[in-house]
């Protein structure tokens, strides 16, 4: 291994300097996850994260609800392990309802239908005290305000990481790396093949959005007027249209989508639309903060002024940062694609089932637009753990929104509680890897598949038919 210490990071600064077995980079619902699942299993575990908590979209973002756990059907609870648990501690404290409990087409779905089945509210304030709590009982030493800026690579392994922090660059010598920064950073720039949004569409990504939470609107309020109005299939679109013939609303979304919160009276509105971001470019992620934020204040006026029973509706929060849904997706051992989702297939070295739709937010001229499409053969499908694998680095592993898939695949294994068992997975093989002293890429995906079961995720053997990938 090189030496950790170069010129541009003299030994005096040796205070900056840290080692780990596993470093994870970002502190998302896949990171978190990493983090103790690899603790749990014995590894000494450095969780590197460039904001001030953890959860990434889910806190820092506002991001909500946690989309489905359930198969198609909303029989079974597919996505399990160190998702339930979170969901177990925040509905102990009234952080949450839990999935079994929430059904497709009322509220706390924004009234969809499709792929939003046992969804499961929660309050983003209560999830970062649970999170500290499980990172810290864990044994995870979390570092915050820490930005990755690059690796130290030693040939096609990354020996260590350096990252901008207010005591100037603190580098981290680690074993294993887990990529869970949701762009890819660390994949990118360790030199893994990366795709940027879809190459088919000249690296079109889906719109950003900048999610925000209000209370002071009863839900009774928002049902007296969706009686008002009984032919809007979504929510207040009569109401937007006129908003927008008065030149008052000038969003590209026909309608308002609302997910009711725990409490009565607070919803999460994912209604702003950002066409054209690149969250790998600062200037396009920077314009994309001051753009989300204006829509915020349209879309309030609205709720006031032109829905009855919301003229006392109040801003509870602003996210720290915009909801980005693709930008580099990082090409590994296997690519998920469309069909493996539409077709159901279920490879022998899935770490996780699911069945969550392919959640296409057009950022087109037809901006209005989302559809959902749903799994077509069977009710879930698997994703395998060479998903996780990048080609070109030994010692790394990617997990959550960044992982191998097409730009449309991964517009369903994107949402959170895939990110979570992504994330269990990874931080599970990369504890095994250490403890064999071995490349992730030659793990045995049997042996990782039996831990997982053990540790409470949900993997039936699945029979395979022909042709499985
Ligand atoms: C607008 C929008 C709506 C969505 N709706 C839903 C929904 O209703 N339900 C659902 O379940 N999912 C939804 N999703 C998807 C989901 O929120 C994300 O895809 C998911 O959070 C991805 O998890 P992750 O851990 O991979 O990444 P993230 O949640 O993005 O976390 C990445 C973490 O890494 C940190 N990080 C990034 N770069 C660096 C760096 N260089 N150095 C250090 N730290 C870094 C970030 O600060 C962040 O904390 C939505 C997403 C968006 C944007």
């Amino acid at each position: 291994m090189n030496c950790p210490f170069t010129p541009e990071f003299p030994a005096s600064d040796a205070a900056r300097f840290r080692d780990a077995d596993i470093l994870v980079v970002g502190g998302g619902p896949a990171g978190v996850c990493a983090a103790i699942a690899a603790a749990r299993h014995g590894a000494r575990v450095i969780l590197a994260e460039q904001g001030g908590c953890l959860g990434g979209m889910a806190t820092r973002g506002l991001v909500g609800p946690f989309m489905t756990c359930y198969d198609k059907r909303g029989e079974t609870q597919l996505v399990r392990g160190l998702f339930e648990e979170i969901v177990q501690r925040l509905v102990a404290v009234g952080g949450a309802i839990h999935p079994s409990q929430v059904r497709a087409g009322t509220s706390f779905a924004a009234w969809h239908v499709a792929g939003h089945d046992h969804c499961t509210p929660f309050d983003p304030e209560a999830l970062q005290f649970v999170l500290d709590d499980l990172c810290a009982e864990a044994g995870v030493s979390v570092l915050f305000h820490a930005t990755f800026l690059k690796p130290v690579m030693d040939g096609s392994r990354i020996a260590g990481a350096d990252f901008a922090t207010k005591g100037g660059i603190s580098r981290i010598v680690v074993r294993v790396v887990i990529d869970a920064t949701g762009d890819g950073d660390v994949a990118f720039r360790a030199g893994a093949p990366c795709e940027l949004g879809d190459p088919s569409r000249g690296a079109a990504m889906q719109p950003a959005t900048t999610f925000f939470r209000i209370y002071g609107l009863p839900e009774a309020a928002v049902e007296a007027v969706r009686r008002q109005y009984p032919d809007d299939d979504l929510c207040f679109k009569a109401l937007v249209a006129k908003a927008r013939a008065d030149g008052r609303w000038t969003l590209p979304r026909p309608h308002v989508n609302i997910y009711r919160g725990v409490r009565d009276g607070e919803w999460s509105v994912n209604v702003s639309r950002l066409n054209g971001v690149d969250a790998t470019n600062p200037e396009s992620l920077s314009a994309a903060e001051t753009e989300g934020r204006r829509q915020v204040r349209e879309i309030l006026a609205f709720l006031r002024d032109y829905v009855p029973g919301a003229r006392d509706v109040r801003l509870l929060s602003l996210p720290q940062t915009v909801g980005i849904r693709e930008s580099r997706h990082v090409l590994g051992e296997y690519r998920l694609d469309r069909d493996d989702i539409l077709e159901g297939r279920v490879p022998a070295d899935s770490i996780l089932l699911c069945s969550n739709s392919i959640d296409w937010h057009s950022g087109g001229a037809d901006a209005a637009g989302t559809v959902y499409v749903e799994v077509r053969d069977g009710d879930f499908y698997g994703v395998p753990f060479r998903c996780l694998v990048p080609r070109g680095v030994e010692n790394l592993l990617v997990a959550g929104r960044c992982v191998s898939a097409s730009a449309c695949a991964a517009a369903a294994i994107r949402v959170m509680p895939p990110c979570m068992a992504m994330g269990q997975a990874a931080g599970v093989a990369a504890a095994l890897s250490c403890a064999a002293g071995a490349s992730p890429r030659t793990l045995d995906s049997g042996l990782l598949v039996s831990a997982l079961r053990a540790d409470g995720a949900y993997l039936p053997t699945i029979p395979q038919p022909k042709g499985t990938p």
